[in-house]
Order: C-alpha cells, then structure tokens, then sequence
C-alpha cells in the first residue's frame, strides 16, 4: 500500500464510516469508532461532512450509565435511489427503490416470447421513464440501474452470453442501458440477485458463506462467499442444475443425461409422470398439466401420483444438494424459487439425503431454511447490485488502481 495518499485514506475512510452506519443504524460516533478502530475526532470529522451533504441524519441519542446521552446517526435510505429490472419468460418487472432497496414504484409488463432483445431492452428503458416521471424523483439522483435474467451472465462485461428461456445469445444489455441513461448498469443471473436479497433482508444476513438453490422449472444455485456472490470465470457459477445424479437419466436441454435440473424441477415432473402415470390410473393428473402447482394442487387433495412424483423430486434434490454441500461446505443452504409451492410434499425427503453429507458425520452440521422472502425479493436483489456498486466506491475502482 501506497503511504501518504490522504486524499485516498480519507475516502477510504469515508466509505468505511458511510458502511458502518448503514449496517448498524442508528449507531454513535464512539460505536463507529471503535467498530473502524479509527479517532473519534476522524469519526466527527467526516459524520459532519456526512451530515452536511444529507447522506447521514441525527435521530434520538443512546442509553448511556453517566455523562451526556450519544446522539445516534442514521442512514437517508432516500439520498439517491435505483432500478431494478427482472426478465422473465414472457414478463418483465421494472422496479424504483431506495437505497436500503426498499421498492417505491414497481410495473410489470408481459411481453411475446419471440420479442427480439433490442426490442424488450426498448420496453424496459420506456417502463424506467415512466417510472421516473410518475414518481418525480429527479433522475440525477438515480445511482444505478440493475438487471436479473436467467442464463449465462458475463456481469463483468454486462451482457447475456446465452439464455435458453429468453432464446438470447451474446446481448449486450450494459451498452444497450448505458446509452440510454449514463449511469451505471449491471446485470446478472435471477438466482445471484435474489442471493443478495436473501443476504440483506433474509436467512442470509449474518453469513458471510451460504448457497442458494433455487427450484422451479430449472435447478439453479448461487454461493455466496465472503461477503459477495461469487462469479465463476464466465459468469457461470452455480450452474448445478446440470450435475449430472444419474446415469443414462433423462436427456437435458443441455445435451447430457441425467442432468439435477431433469430429476428436481418442473421438467421431472413432466418427464417422470408422463413415464409412469399408466401405473396410477385413478390419477387425476393430466399429462398436459404437470406443473408444480397443479401436482402440488393434486397432492393436497390425496392424488398417489402426485405424491409419488414430488416424492421422488424431493429425494433426488436431496442428492444435489448433498453433493452441493460436499463441495462448499457452506455454513447454510437457503431455498428458494417457485417450486417451493410444493414444499410440504417434497423437502422432508430432500433434507433426509442432504444431511447425511460428509461434513454431518464429522458432527460439522449445514443448516438449511426456506427462505420467507417474497417475490419482490428478485427486483430487490437486480437493484441491489447497482447500490451494493455505488457503497463500496471507491473501495472497488480506484482504491484498487492506487493500492496496487
Ligand atoms: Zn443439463
């Protein structure tokens, strides 16, 4: 490290104290000082700055056992604000919020599944004005624009190098955005923004190490990993839908047999119940409608086929999350994802097969939860990645340049 840059020490500083109150408000200048081992007359100095510029607001002073109470320091969540933007299959969902990702103003907007990607990115840079204009926050407070897709994501690079569901292949969705509004813009896979969700607001939020596996009509997973989602080289971490947990199983999209995501989502419960449904014939299910929610819907009214199938998905699960489990020896395993609509037929059966992994026979237990945050926690999670961004600088940028 560089001695003697005071400007960047002091920014450094800066953002320290800026984190700090964020994440322990309302907090006093003595507790920031001695959670940053930094001077109290440091602290002082750069709250005021804080105070001065509106990012930081007094409000009610601390117990204290003698002396004059500490007045405690809080964090204007309404200083700037983001976008987050969530593409579905046939939908997309355009949220403002504020910069605890609280959504102030959301719309969804369906669209056909052969419009092309220009045209959608067009939809989306329309919704975010309209947005703008209805909610009449200046738009030189907004800090960032944040986009969760399925597929292979390059977030370095801001493009989606291939996403099956949206038929993308190479979009270059930064660019596209960057035209249009000048701020920074970030993408990445559904699955790793609701992770940052689940880490802000939900099970996630005292871990520095935990995976998300999500189940719906694919298996995905996103591992969180000293304080941030972890990338992959590509983009492509977590893709553990397609480890393979059975020989000569069911053909994948992706080319191999026996693929997680064949044997534990949606696709299984197409694939398996077309397979065996002549052995159920008092079945109620219908070939056409094997979905999460109409198998859940038969399983609740006693159907043996449903229960059969979620079953069978449960217990499969548990082998790739076992194997999951092996791999990161996470301290937990949050799921997530609409299959979880099914969760009271099939998770007794995964977590059974999970927990006898090789960490539990060394008493080194994993614990699992579900997680309880709602679907708003997809938009939350895209435009965390934009206020995550605006926090750490100029940790992530220059402090890097200048520290190297
Ligand atoms: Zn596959």
């Amino acid at each position: 490290m560089r001695v003697g840059n005071k400007a960047l020490i002091k920014e450094l500083n800066r953002s320290h104290v800026v984190s700090t109150i964020r994440t322990h408000q309302p907090i006093s200048r003595t507790e920031i000082s001695k959670a940053l081992n930094l001077g109290l007359s440091t602290v002082t100095y750069i709250t005021e700055d804080l105070l001065s510029a509106g990012l930081v607001f007094e409000k009610g002073t601390a117990n204290s056992t003698g002396g004059r109470k500490a007045t405690l320091l809080s964090f204007n969540e309404d200083y700037g604000y983001a976008f987050g933007v969530k593409i579905e299959e046939s939908q997309v969902i355009v949220a403002s919020t504020n910069l605890n990702a609280h959504i102030l103003c959301k719309h969804t907007l369906p669209f056909k599944r052969t419009t092309p990607p220009e045209t959608l990115l067009h939809t989306i840079v329309h919704l975010i004005h309209r947005i703008i204009q209805e909610t009449k926050i200046p738009a030189s407070k907004m800090i960032g624009i944040g986009i969760a897709a399925s597929g292979l994501i390059n977030n370095k690079q801001g493009k989606v190098i291939r996403s099956t569901l949206l038929g993308w292949e190479q979009v270059e969705v930064r660019k596209k955005m960057w035209e249009a509004f000048n701020v920074p813009i970030f993408i990445d896979n559904n699955v790793n923004a609701y992770t940052k969700a689940e880490h802000k607001f939900g099970y996630g939020k005292e871990l520095d190490d935990f995976l998300c596996i999500s189940i719906g009509a694919g298996v995905g997973a996103s591992l969180f990993l000293n304080g941030n989602v972890y990338a992959g080289h590509h983009g492509g971490a977590g893709e553990v839908g397609h480890m393979v947990i059975k020989q000569g199983g069911y053909r994948c999209h992706c080319g191999q047999k026996g693929c997680l995501e064949m044997h534990a989502s949606e696709r299984f419960l197409e694939s398996e119940g077309r397979q065996i449904k002549h052995l159920y014939p008092e079945s109620s299910l219908r070939e056409a409608n094997l979905g999460f929610k109409q198998v859940t819907s038969a399983a609740r009214s006693g159907d043996p086929l449903a229960k059969h199938l979620l079953r069978k998905l449960g217990e499969n699960l548990g082998i790739g999350v076992l194997n999951c489990i092996n791999v990161f020896n996470p301290s937990a395993v949050i799921f997530i994802g609409e299959g979880l609509v099914a969760e009271d037929f099939f998770m007794t059966y995964t977590l059974d097969v999970a927990s006898d992994n090789f960490f539990s026979k060394a008493g080194c237990e994993v614990t699992f939860q579900v997680s309880k945050l709602g679907d708003d926690a997809w938009v939350q999670g895209a435009a965390l990645q934009a206020i995550d961004h605006w926090f750490e600088h100029p940790i992530n940028e220059e402090s890097r340049l200048l520290l190297s």
